[in-house]
């Protein structure tokens, strides 16, 4: 995925202290993704009163009627990306030289490091669905530039109880854990719960969350919760109870509070303003920084231009 929402000046991912369990309900806002024959993307992350969820620093779900997905190469630098079908296919192709279709219940998981680039594109009919989750996890300061590599897990750990069944997609749920490589304390699942249960999922109390649902609705935290908004569950909880009277799918992400100040800027995460303007000067002049995708000719897409003012890190508003 690549961000061509990009404000000019926007530049975020700091946290303040956390003094215990929160709820606070944040909408996701529509981003046209690939241009005006594109896909529109609900984007949960990064909010302006809430840059990150632990190392999770920006989410975005697909729903598409139509499986139109095309993003070009497009460079990253120093985060994670981690997609995850619901419905369709898409194939993903790298500088890395991966060449994959990750489908419905695999999972991707890039680690950009000091550079990667990658493409992605919908497979098969135009006319089935693509609806999906991509996530972005953003490493720490010592292995920010580690050589990029790529993963692909087609088989996931479940965690299970009486009413509800996880895939735990990063890091644990109880007991149950991924071996996706991470970098900080984190975790995600996707998670189904039968209608008429009432589960409590065990937590990390060290660990912020963040809770969105997919499909159904999920009573949770004093939230009856649909499909669409993230709620920001804070941190300091040992369990966490959901119910669902018709059934839910939903997902629950967490983590360590991350305590570096951080800058985003388009499809970069980095610590200053002259290390993002490195990146983007790498990248419009073809640098072998971040590789080549084949089967793509030429195509690529551009770094939007910078903002005329320096890059700051956004401060999450109390
Ligand atoms: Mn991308």
């Amino acid at each position: 995925m690549t961000r061509l929402d990009a404000p000019v000046t926007e530049s975020n991912c700091h946290r303040v202290d956390q003094d215990g369990p929160a709820t606070r309900l944040l909408e996701a806002r529509e981003v046209p993704l690939g241009g005006i024959r594109g896909i529109l993307v609900h984007r949960s992350l990064p909010q302006r009163e809430l840059p990150m969820v632990g190392a999770w620093c920006f989410l975005d779900r697909f729903d598409d009627e139509r499986s139109h997905m095309r993003v070009l190469p497009h460079p990253h630098t120093g985060l994670q990306t981690v997609t995850w079908p619901i419905e369709g296919s898409i194939r993903h192709r790298d500088s890395v030289g991966s060449d994959v279709a990750v489908q419905p219940g695999e999972l991707n998981i890039m680690t950009s490091g000091y550079g990667i680039s990658h493409s992605e594109f919908s497979i098969g009919d135009v006319d089935s669905p693509l609806r999906g989750l991509q996530f972005w996890v953003a490493l720490p300061q010592e292995t920010a530039a580690v050589d990029p590599f790529f993963e692909r897990y087609t088989e996931l750990p479940v965690y299970e109880t009486d009413g509800l069944a996880a895939t735990v997609l990063v890091g644990k749920l109880g007991d149950v854990e991924s071996e996706a490589t991470i970098f900080t304390p984190l975790m995600g699942a996707d998670a189904v719960i039968d209608a008429g249960a009432q589960v409590p999922l065990p937590l990390d109390p060290a660990f912020e969350y963040a809770v969105m649902v997919v499909s159904g609705s999920l009573d949770v935290a004093g939230h009856h919760l649909t499909s669409g908004p993230l709620l920001y569950l804070g941190i300091g909880r040992e369990t966490l109870d959901v119910a669902s009277t018709e059934g839910a799918r939903f997902i629950l992400l967490g983590g360590a509070p991350f305590g570096e100040e951080l800058i985003m800027w388009w499809n970069f995460v980095g610590r200053s303003h002259d290390e993002i303007v490195a990146a983007r000067d790498d990248w419009e002049r073809g640098s072998d920084r971040f590789g080549h995708v084949d089967g793509h000719g030429g195509e690529r897409i551009p770094a939007p231009p910078l903002p005329t003012v320096r890059l700051t890190p956004r401060r999450r508003r109390p």
